[in-house]
């Protein structure tokens, strides 16, 4: 049998397990708790010996039909989700390193990633921030007690590219866990596991849920990480396939002790959102390019931030392994032009901290979501004053362009 499409697998994902009365949509389960007749099967519930549900935080059938769609998308072996990306990144740490454990992160970072790190390295994690353009950078930070490497695929404001092929061929020598957050390409661009990731981290909150209307975070591990060779694994969570081992203790650890659960009705929003993310994606890079075009021939653009211009510095390294260049766009205004008077002057672009959002969103970084990291640190990201981050939406072109004509005039 052939392997179905990204989209046929995704809209009929729900209906698959026999859902009750035949809905296409997997009902909202609101229960917390789940009952049974014998209380034996309660029993082999917690136990793992059965497959069932026992407490909301745990698990939800609801969430469970999120998870299956995520996975198929990531074409992974299994995902837990979370409340938000955030949660998911926290949960899945804290789940899998103990103190005295080293991370590799890129240093061109999600500002609230950037922050978490900070967090672990006051309870004894050590992490060292690299230039993960360049392997050569992550590879030279490396050292005994390096547990994991963490890059973004696409990095927030200013559009650097992993060396995403390189990193993951070196974290498998290293016998390393290699996670990307996904979540600017998003599976519809770019699948992880496709340079040896052993995790995709997806913030469901952007493109795969898509409409600014529910939080979630996802991490997928893509089974091609050896458990049997990571030191921290729980006993416990050692008597079952070895492929299922990091994820079980991320859902068993990450949901019990932290408890950042994904409600049902988030889920339910979620998984609708991500039914039109193929279509959403192509319009959005679409758009992104088009307007990326128009601002590096402005004269009051300094200097534009998009993947898909020939100029920017990783744009081969995009081209082979995306299947687009994303909808993040960012520039620096000339020194004459106030960034605040731009986005005051646009009338369909909203200025906002979202992403991801089926409509174009804007925002003024160095003063709102990088304000609290300092100048040193903005600097060292690349991250000047009059920069601007665009999330090109779905809008017609025509109007977006309009905006920034008005705007730079
Ligand atoms: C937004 C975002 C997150 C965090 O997701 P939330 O759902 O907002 O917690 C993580 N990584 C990246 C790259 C993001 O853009």
């Amino acid at each position: 049998m052939t392997k179905k499409g990204f989209n046929t697998i995704n809209l009929h994902s729900d209906r698959r397990d026999n859902p009750e009365h035949g809905v296409l949509h997997k009902a909202i389960h609101p229960s917390v708790a789940y009952g049974y007749e014998d209380a034996r099967e309660l029993a082999e519930v917690f136990q793992g010996k059965r497959a069932g549900y026992n407490y909301g935080r745990q698990l939800n059938p609801t969430v469970t039909a999120l998870q299956n769609r995520i996975t198929a998308m990531e074409d992974g072996i299994a995902t837990a989700v979370f409340a938000t990306g955030m949660a998911a990144i926290a949960s899945t740490m804290l789940s899998l390193l103990k103190q005295g454990d080293h991370i590799v992160s890129s240093a061109f970072l999600f500002g609230n990633t950037n922050s978490l790190f900070g967090t672990f390295q006051s309870l004894g994690i050590e992490v060292t921030f690299v230039d993960a353009t360049d392997v050569v950078e992550v590879k030279s930070a490396i050292k005994e007690n390096t547990r994991l490497v963490f890059v973004e695929t696409i990095a927030n404001p200013a559009t650097q590219i992993a060396d995403l092929a390189g990193i993951g061929a070196l974290c498998k020598r290293e016998n390393i866990i290699f996670c990307v957050d996904n979540t600017m390409t998003s599976p519809h661009l770019f699948q992880p596991k496709s340079v040896g990731a052993s995790f995709s981290v997806n913030s469901l909150t952007k493109y795969i849920g898509g409409h600014g209307n529910a939080l979630g975070g996802a991490i997928t591990d893509t089974g091609l990480y050896d458990w049997t060779s990571f030191a921290n694994i729980y006993d416990d969570y050692k008597n079952q396939d070895p492929q299922l081992w990091g994820i079980t203790q991320v859902k068993k650890k990450g949901l019990r002790d932290i408890g950042a659960s994904l409600g049902p009705e988030a889920a339910h929003h979620l998984a609708v959102g991500s039914e039109t993310l193929s279509l959403r994606m192509k319009q959005a890079c679409s758009n992104a390019q088009e307007v990326a075009e128009f601002c590096a021939q402005h004269p009051k653009v300094k200097q534009v931030y998009y993947p898909g211009l020939p100029e920017h510095p990783q744009h081969t390294r995009a081209k082979e392994l995306f299947n687009g260049f994303g909808s993040i766009m960012s520039i620096d205004l000339v020194d004459s032009v106030d960034c605040f008077d731009v986005l005051n002057a646009m009338d369909n672009i909203v200025s906002s901290s979202n992403l991801g959002d089926t409509r174009t969103l804007a925002i003024p970084v160095a003063h709102t979501i990088y304000y609290e990291m300092g100048a040193e640190r903005r600097s060292s990201m690349g991250i000047g004053d009059s920069m601007i981050r665009f999330s090109i939406g779905i809008e017609e072109v025509d109007d977006l362009l309009a905006d920034f004509k008005k705007a730079l005039a």
